[in-house]
């Protein structure tokens, strides 16, 4: 990890899984740091849109069923 003037600016929580385009969601990341993460990145977006459910491009969320107390 070697932050300089040529550091990536990284998203910690990925735009993709509704991150924010906000300051306190970014990383100075050297380029091989980058690369790392955004590898990562990819395999937990895609978890993360298999728990969204194959609708929630679409807006549609998942019914969850009731949690029932016995
Ligand atoms: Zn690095």
């Amino acid at each position: 990890m070697k932050v300089d003037v040529y550091s990536h600016f990284d998203h910690i929580r990925p735009l993709a899984m509704k991150g924010k385009n906000i300051l306190s969601n970014i990383q100075a990341l050297c380029a091989t740091c980058h690369q790392a993460k955004t590898r990562e990145d990819r395999v937990r977006i895609k978890k993360w849109k298999k728990k969204q459910g194959p609708l929630a491009d679409f807006g549609i969320k998942p019914i969850r069923p009731p949690k029932f107390k016995f």
